[in-house]
Protein backbone atom coordinates (compact mmCIF):
# COMPACT_ATOMS: atom_id res chain seq x y z
CA UNK A 1 0.00 0.00 0.00
CA UNK A 2 1.47 3.26 -1.15
CA UNK A 3 1.22 6.25 1.80
CA UNK A 4 0.56 9.27 0.10
CA UNK A 5 1.81 11.68 3.03
CA UNK A 6 3.07 10.65 6.65
CA UNK A 7 0.56 12.34 9.22
CA UNK A 8 2.63 14.55 11.73
CA UNK A 9 -0.87 15.74 13.19
CA UNK A 10 -2.26 14.50 16.98
CA UNK A 11 -4.65 12.36 15.32
CA UNK A 12 -5.79 10.80 13.06
CA UNK A 13 -2.18 10.25 12.55
CA UNK A 14 -0.17 7.86 9.94
CA UNK A 15 -1.23 4.02 10.97
CA UNK A 16 0.51 0.81 9.83
CA UNK A 17 -0.33 -1.29 6.84
CA UNK A 18 -1.47 -3.91 8.45
CA UNK A 19 -3.83 -1.81 11.19
CA UNK A 20 -5.43 -0.35 7.81
CA UNK A 21 -5.10 -4.15 5.98
CA UNK A 22 -7.40 -5.31 9.66
CA UNK A 23 -10.56 -3.52 7.96
CA UNK A 24 -10.60 -5.45 4.86
CA UNK A 25 -13.07 -7.65 5.79
CA UNK A 26 -16.93 -7.53 7.27
CA UNK A 27 -17.91 -8.64 10.79
CA UNK A 28 -21.23 -9.42 11.87
CA UNK A 29 -22.21 -7.76 15.32
CA UNK A 30 -23.93 -10.17 16.46
CA UNK A 31 -21.53 -13.10 16.20
CA UNK A 32 -18.93 -14.27 18.88
CA UNK A 33 -16.16 -13.96 16.19
CA UNK A 34 -16.85 -10.14 16.65
CA UNK A 35 -17.91 -9.96 19.95
CA UNK A 36 -16.17 -11.96 22.25
CA UNK A 37 -13.03 -12.24 20.42
CA UNK A 38 -12.37 -8.72 18.88
CA UNK A 39 -14.50 -6.88 21.64
CA UNK A 40 -14.21 -8.57 24.74
CA UNK A 41 -9.91 -9.03 24.04
CA UNK A 42 -10.01 -5.83 23.46
CA UNK A 43 -11.52 -4.08 26.72
CA UNK A 44 -9.24 -6.81 28.90
CA UNK A 45 -6.51 -5.28 26.91
CA UNK A 46 -7.18 -1.94 28.02
CA UNK A 47 -7.41 -2.76 31.40
CA UNK A 48 -4.30 -4.75 31.54
CA UNK A 49 -2.82 -1.40 29.55
CA UNK A 50 -3.67 0.86 32.11
CA UNK A 51 -3.92 -0.90 35.10
CA UNK A 52 -0.83 -3.11 36.55
CA UNK A 53 -1.87 -5.91 38.66
CA UNK A 54 -6.06 -5.52 38.70
CA UNK A 55 -7.33 -7.30 41.21
CA UNK A 56 -10.97 -8.61 40.13
CA UNK A 57 -12.58 -8.43 43.49
CA UNK A 58 -10.69 -5.30 44.81
CA UNK A 59 -12.65 -2.10 45.26
CA UNK A 60 -10.14 -0.17 42.90
CA UNK A 61 -11.04 -2.27 40.03
CA UNK A 62 -11.03 -0.94 36.69
CA UNK A 63 -13.17 -2.05 33.42
CA UNK A 64 -13.56 -0.37 30.16
CA UNK A 65 -16.18 0.45 27.97
CA UNK A 66 -16.07 1.98 24.08
CA UNK A 67 -18.28 4.91 22.86
CA UNK A 68 -18.80 4.91 19.12
CA UNK A 69 -17.81 8.38 18.21
CA UNK A 70 -15.02 10.91 17.98
CA UNK A 71 -12.77 11.38 21.11
CA UNK A 72 -15.15 14.58 22.36
CA UNK A 73 -18.04 11.82 22.80
CA UNK A 74 -16.45 9.58 24.94
CA UNK A 75 -15.35 12.88 27.19
CA UNK A 76 -19.06 14.30 26.95
CA UNK A 77 -20.24 10.98 27.98
CA UNK A 78 -18.21 10.69 31.18
CA UNK A 79 -19.20 14.36 31.58
CA UNK A 80 -22.56 13.61 31.10
CA UNK A 81 -22.59 10.61 33.08
CA UNK A 82 -20.56 10.93 35.88
CA UNK A 83 -21.55 14.19 37.85
CA UNK A 84 -24.36 13.59 39.86
CA UNK A 85 -27.39 16.38 40.42
CA UNK A 86 -26.51 17.09 43.66
CA UNK A 87 -22.44 17.15 42.73
CA UNK A 88 -19.58 20.18 40.71
CA UNK A 89 -17.23 19.58 39.04
CA UNK A 90 -13.99 21.36 38.88
CA UNK A 91 -12.14 21.98 35.25
CA UNK A 92 -8.82 22.92 35.43
CA UNK A 93 -7.87 25.04 32.04
CA UNK A 94 -5.26 25.56 30.42
CA UNK A 95 -5.62 25.20 26.58
CA UNK A 96 -8.81 24.13 23.95
CA UNK A 97 -8.97 20.90 25.37
CA UNK A 98 -9.74 22.00 28.92
CA UNK A 99 -12.09 24.09 27.65
CA UNK A 100 -13.85 22.03 25.87
CA UNK A 101 -14.59 20.27 28.68
CA UNK A 102 -16.09 23.69 30.76
CA UNK A 103 -17.99 23.98 27.72
CA UNK A 104 -19.62 20.75 27.86
CA UNK A 105 -20.37 21.54 31.78
CA UNK A 106 -21.87 24.39 30.17
CA UNK A 107 -24.16 22.62 27.46
CA UNK A 108 -25.00 20.42 30.13
CA UNK A 109 -25.60 22.26 32.70
CA UNK A 110 -23.96 20.83 34.91
CA UNK A 111 -22.50 22.82 38.37
CA UNK A 112 -19.02 23.76 37.54
CA UNK A 113 -16.10 25.84 38.69
CA UNK A 114 -13.52 26.46 35.86
CA UNK A 115 -10.02 27.32 36.67
CA UNK A 116 -8.35 29.25 33.98
CA UNK A 117 -4.53 28.74 33.37
CA UNK A 118 -2.38 30.49 30.69
CA UNK A 119 -1.85 28.20 27.96
CA UNK A 120 2.31 28.26 28.05
CA UNK A 121 2.17 27.56 32.15
CA UNK A 122 1.56 24.62 33.98
CA UNK A 123 -1.42 25.34 36.09
CA UNK A 124 -0.67 26.83 39.38
CA UNK A 125 -1.19 23.62 42.33
CA UNK A 126 -1.65 26.33 44.54
CA UNK A 127 -4.98 27.84 43.41
CA UNK A 128 -6.40 24.09 42.76
CA UNK A 129 -5.71 23.51 46.51
CA UNK A 130 -7.58 26.42 47.43
CA UNK A 131 -10.11 25.61 45.42
CA UNK A 132 -10.32 21.86 47.04
CA UNK A 133 -9.97 23.11 50.23
CA UNK A 134 -12.39 26.03 50.52
CA UNK A 135 -15.62 24.48 48.54
CA UNK A 136 -16.65 21.30 49.97
CA UNK A 137 -19.54 20.77 46.97
CA UNK A 138 -16.41 20.26 44.36
CA UNK A 139 -17.11 16.16 43.95
CA UNK A 140 -15.03 15.82 41.01
CA UNK A 141 -11.88 17.19 39.08
CA UNK A 142 -11.28 16.97 35.57
CA UNK A 143 -7.91 17.77 33.73
CA UNK A 144 -6.42 17.28 30.10
CA UNK A 145 -3.28 15.29 30.89
CA UNK A 146 -1.07 16.29 27.39
CA UNK A 147 -2.83 19.56 26.63
CA UNK A 148 -2.48 18.70 22.64
CA UNK A 149 -3.13 22.55 22.01
CA UNK A 150 0.63 23.15 22.94
CA UNK A 151 1.68 19.86 23.29
CA UNK A 152 2.29 20.73 27.68
CA UNK A 153 2.43 17.45 29.89
CA UNK A 154 0.14 18.38 32.74
CA UNK A 155 0.66 17.93 36.64
CA UNK A 156 -0.68 14.43 36.68
CA UNK A 157 0.83 13.05 39.73
CA UNK A 158 0.59 16.27 41.58
CA UNK A 159 -3.46 16.72 40.20
CA UNK A 160 -3.83 12.87 41.69
CA UNK A 161 -2.72 13.62 45.08
CA UNK A 162 -4.68 16.95 45.77
CA UNK A 163 -7.67 14.46 44.70
CA UNK A 164 -7.07 11.71 46.76
CA UNK A 165 -6.19 14.19 49.66
CA UNK A 166 -9.80 16.22 49.08
CA UNK A 167 -11.42 12.34 48.44
CA UNK A 168 -12.71 14.09 45.35
CA UNK A 169 -13.34 11.86 42.00
CA UNK A 170 -10.59 12.95 39.35
CA UNK A 171 -11.44 12.86 36.01
CA UNK A 172 -8.68 12.39 33.62
CA UNK A 173 -8.58 13.64 29.57
CA UNK A 174 -5.81 11.60 27.93
CA UNK A 175 -6.93 11.28 24.77
CA UNK A 176 -3.58 11.67 23.02
CA UNK A 177 -1.15 10.39 25.99
CA UNK A 178 -2.86 7.38 26.93
CA UNK A 179 -0.43 4.71 25.11
CA UNK A 180 2.84 6.72 24.03
CA UNK A 181 3.12 7.47 27.88
CA UNK A 182 3.62 5.28 30.84
CA UNK A 183 0.81 6.23 34.12
CA UNK A 184 -1.02 3.50 36.45
CA UNK A 185 -4.74 4.73 36.62
CA UNK A 186 -4.86 2.49 40.07
CA UNK A 187 -1.45 3.97 41.70
CA UNK A 188 -3.18 7.34 40.57
CA UNK A 189 -6.23 7.04 41.74
CA UNK A 190 -7.82 7.39 38.66
CA UNK A 191 -11.90 8.04 39.02
CA UNK A 192 -12.37 8.06 34.92
CA UNK A 193 -9.24 8.41 32.41
CA UNK A 194 -10.71 9.24 28.66
CA UNK A 195 -9.02 8.33 25.38
CA UNK A 196 -9.47 7.47 22.07
CA UNK A 197 -8.93 4.81 18.83
CA UNK A 198 -6.60 7.37 16.77
CA UNK A 199 -3.82 8.75 19.09
CA UNK A 200 -1.07 6.77 20.70
CA UNK A 201 -2.41 3.19 20.36
CA UNK A 202 -2.46 4.15 16.83
CA UNK A 203 -5.98 2.83 15.05
CA UNK A 204 -8.28 4.69 12.71
CA UNK A 205 -10.93 7.39 13.52
CA UNK A 206 -14.04 6.10 14.88
CA UNK A 207 -14.48 5.54 18.45
CA UNK A 208 -13.67 6.59 22.01
CA UNK A 209 -12.93 4.45 25.51
CA UNK A 210 -13.19 5.02 28.94
CA UNK A 211 -11.26 3.12 31.61
CA UNK A 212 -12.72 3.80 35.15
CA UNK A 213 -13.34 2.24 38.52
CA UNK A 214 -16.13 -0.23 38.09
CA UNK A 215 -18.29 1.10 41.28
CA UNK A 216 -18.26 4.59 39.75
CA UNK A 217 -19.04 2.79 36.42
CA UNK A 218 -22.28 1.40 38.73
CA UNK A 219 -23.07 4.99 40.29
CA UNK A 220 -23.47 6.51 36.46
CA UNK A 221 -26.78 4.56 36.25
CA UNK A 222 -29.50 6.84 35.52
CA UNK A 223 -27.62 9.66 35.51
CA UNK A 224 -26.90 10.00 31.79
CA UNK A 225 -28.05 13.59 30.60
CA UNK A 226 -28.04 11.89 27.10
CA UNK A 227 -29.27 8.52 25.47
CA UNK A 228 -26.43 8.00 23.50
CA UNK A 229 -23.70 8.90 25.45
CA UNK A 230 -25.15 7.39 28.55
CA UNK A 231 -21.43 5.95 29.64
CA UNK A 232 -23.28 3.13 32.17
CA UNK A 233 -26.22 2.13 29.85
CA UNK A 234 -23.02 1.51 27.23
CA UNK A 235 -20.82 0.04 29.85
CA UNK A 236 -23.52 -2.30 31.06
CA UNK A 237 -25.14 -3.71 27.50
CA UNK A 238 -20.95 -4.86 26.72
CA UNK A 239 -20.70 -6.06 30.26
CA UNK A 240 -24.00 -7.98 30.12
CA UNK A 241 -24.01 -8.91 26.26
CA UNK A 242 -20.36 -10.12 26.04
CA UNK A 243 -18.76 -7.32 24.15
CA UNK A 244 -22.24 -6.19 22.59
CA UNK A 245 -22.42 -2.60 21.61
CA UNK A 246 -25.58 -0.86 22.23
CA UNK A 247 -25.66 0.86 18.59
CA UNK A 248 -24.24 0.15 15.36
CA UNK A 249 -20.84 -0.48 16.34
CA UNK A 250 -17.81 0.74 13.85
CA UNK A 251 -16.73 -2.90 13.19
CA UNK A 252 -13.54 -1.85 11.07
CA UNK A 253 -12.66 0.67 13.18
CA UNK A 254 -12.89 -1.63 15.91
CA UNK A 255 -10.83 -4.41 14.25
CA UNK A 256 -8.18 -2.17 13.14
CA UNK A 257 -7.66 -0.94 16.96
CA UNK A 258 -7.16 -5.02 17.90
CA UNK A 259 -4.38 -5.25 15.18
CA UNK A 260 -3.15 -1.44 16.58
CA UNK A 261 -2.99 -3.48 20.27
CA UNK A 262 -1.46 -6.19 18.33
CA UNK A 263 1.24 -4.03 17.45
CA UNK A 264 1.80 -1.99 20.60
CA UNK A 265 2.41 -5.33 22.39
CA UNK A 266 4.81 -5.99 19.74
CA UNK A 267 6.70 -3.05 19.54
CA UNK A 268 7.37 -3.94 23.46
CA UNK A 269 4.55 -1.97 24.77
CA UNK A 270 3.87 1.32 26.40
CA UNK A 271 7.41 2.00 27.53
CA UNK A 272 8.80 1.00 24.13
CA UNK A 273 6.75 3.29 22.28
CA UNK A 274 6.88 5.95 24.78
CA UNK A 275 10.74 5.79 24.32
CA UNK A 276 10.24 6.35 20.36
CA UNK A 277 8.08 9.26 20.43
CA UNK A 278 10.40 11.00 23.07
CA UNK A 279 13.34 10.07 20.84
CA UNK A 280 11.19 12.00 17.52
CA UNK A 281 10.18 14.35 20.04
CA UNK A 282 14.04 15.51 20.41
CA UNK A 283 15.20 14.72 17.63
CA UNK A 284 12.76 17.22 16.10
CA UNK A 285 13.30 19.71 18.48
CA UNK A 286 17.49 19.85 18.06
CA UNK A 287 16.50 20.08 14.23
CA UNK A 288 14.19 22.53 14.33
CA UNK A 289 16.57 24.97 16.30
CA UNK A 290 19.53 23.87 13.61
CA UNK A 291 17.19 24.76 11.31
CA UNK A 292 16.18 28.28 12.93
CA UNK A 293 13.15 27.56 14.72
CA UNK A 294 12.29 27.79 18.36
CA UNK A 295 9.89 25.82 20.16
CA UNK A 296 6.94 27.56 21.98
CA UNK A 297 7.15 26.11 25.27
CA UNK A 298 10.15 25.67 27.54
CA UNK A 299 11.84 22.31 26.93
CA UNK A 300 10.95 21.16 30.74
CA UNK A 301 6.96 21.24 29.80
CA UNK A 302 7.17 19.52 26.69
CA UNK A 303 5.70 16.14 26.43
CA UNK A 304 6.83 13.45 23.53
CA UNK A 305 3.29 13.57 21.73
CA UNK A 306 3.22 17.27 20.06
CA UNK A 307 5.27 19.79 19.51
CA UNK A 308 4.20 23.63 18.84
CA UNK A 309 6.69 26.10 17.44
CA UNK A 310 6.72 29.65 16.89
CA UNK A 311 5.98 30.91 13.02
CA UNK A 312 8.98 32.42 11.07
CA UNK A 313 8.79 36.25 11.93
CA UNK A 314 9.94 37.03 7.85
CA UNK A 315 7.09 38.74 6.59
CA UNK A 316 6.79 36.99 3.51
CA UNK A 317 5.68 33.44 5.76
CA UNK A 318 2.42 31.74 5.45
CA UNK A 319 1.68 28.52 6.94
CA UNK A 320 -0.81 27.73 3.79
CA UNK A 321 2.16 27.94 1.69
CA UNK A 322 4.84 26.09 4.07
CA UNK A 323 2.36 23.26 4.62
CA UNK A 324 1.54 22.81 1.01
CA UNK A 325 5.44 23.03 -0.03
CA UNK A 326 5.45 20.22 3.37
CA UNK A 327 2.47 18.34 1.66
CA UNK A 328 4.43 17.90 -1.57
CA UNK A 329 7.53 16.71 -0.44
CA UNK A 330 5.04 13.80 1.94
CA UNK A 331 4.55 15.33 5.67
CA UNK A 332 1.76 16.93 6.79
CA UNK A 333 1.88 19.44 9.77
CA UNK A 334 -0.55 20.97 11.73
CA UNK A 335 -1.82 24.57 12.04
CA UNK A 336 -1.45 26.20 15.94
CA UNK A 337 -4.04 26.52 18.26
CA UNK A 338 -2.75 28.46 20.95
CA UNK A 339 -4.71 31.90 21.00
CA UNK A 340 -2.12 34.66 21.54
CA UNK A 341 0.67 33.30 19.57
CA UNK A 342 1.34 32.56 15.91
CA UNK A 343 2.54 29.00 15.90
CA UNK A 344 2.44 25.42 13.94
CA UNK A 345 2.46 22.11 15.64
CA UNK A 346 4.35 18.87 14.02
CA UNK A 347 3.47 15.67 15.63
CA UNK A 348 5.48 12.60 16.45
CA UNK A 349 2.90 9.88 17.48
CA UNK A 350 1.48 7.30 15.01
CA UNK A 351 3.97 4.85 12.72
CA UNK A 352 6.66 7.44 13.03
CA UNK A 353 9.80 6.61 13.19
CA UNK A 354 13.29 8.46 13.75
CA UNK A 355 14.02 8.14 10.07
CA UNK A 356 10.99 9.82 9.40
CA UNK A 357 11.95 12.93 11.49
CA UNK A 358 15.47 13.00 9.90
CA UNK A 359 13.89 12.97 6.25
CA UNK A 360 10.99 15.58 7.59
CA UNK A 361 13.79 17.78 8.83
CA UNK A 362 15.12 17.69 5.01
CA UNK A 363 12.42 18.50 3.83
CA UNK A 364 11.35 21.48 5.65
CA UNK A 365 15.30 22.75 4.67
CA UNK A 366 14.08 22.70 1.67
CA UNK A 367 10.96 24.16 1.94
CA UNK A 368 11.70 27.31 3.88
CA UNK A 369 11.17 29.79 1.05
CA UNK A 370 10.91 32.92 3.20
C1 LIG B 1 -7.79 14.69 20.25
C2 LIG B 1 -8.17 15.16 21.59
C3 LIG B 1 -9.51 15.13 22.04
C4 LIG B 1 -10.66 14.63 21.22
O1 LIG B 1 -10.73 15.12 19.98
P1 LIG B 1 -11.70 14.50 18.88
O2 LIG B 1 -11.45 15.43 17.73
O3 LIG B 1 -13.07 14.57 19.38
O4 LIG B 1 -11.26 13.10 18.63
C5 LIG B 1 -9.77 15.51 23.34
N1 LIG B 1 -8.80 15.89 24.16
C6 LIG B 1 -7.51 15.93 23.78
C7 LIG B 1 -6.47 16.33 24.77
C8 LIG B 1 -7.16 15.57 22.48
O5 LIG B 1 -5.87 15.59 22.11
Amino acid sequence: MMQHYLLLTPGPLTTSDTVKQAMLKDWCTWDDDYNLEVVQKIRQNLVTLAVSGNIPDKSNRYSSVLMQGSGTASVEAVIGSAIGKQDKLLVINNGAYGERIAEMARYLDISHQVLTFGETQLPDMAVIEDALATDPAISHVAMVHCETTTGMLNPLEATAKLCQKYRKVFILDAMSSFGGIEFDLAALDIGFMISSANKCIQGVPGFGFVIAKTELLQQCRGQARSLSLDLYAQWHTMESANGKWRFTSPTHVVRAFAQALTELELEGGITARAGRYRKNQQLLVAGMRELGFEPLLNDKLHSPIITSFYSPESDNYQFSEFYQRLKAKGFVIYPGKVSDADCFRIGNIGEIYPGDIERLLAAIALAKYW
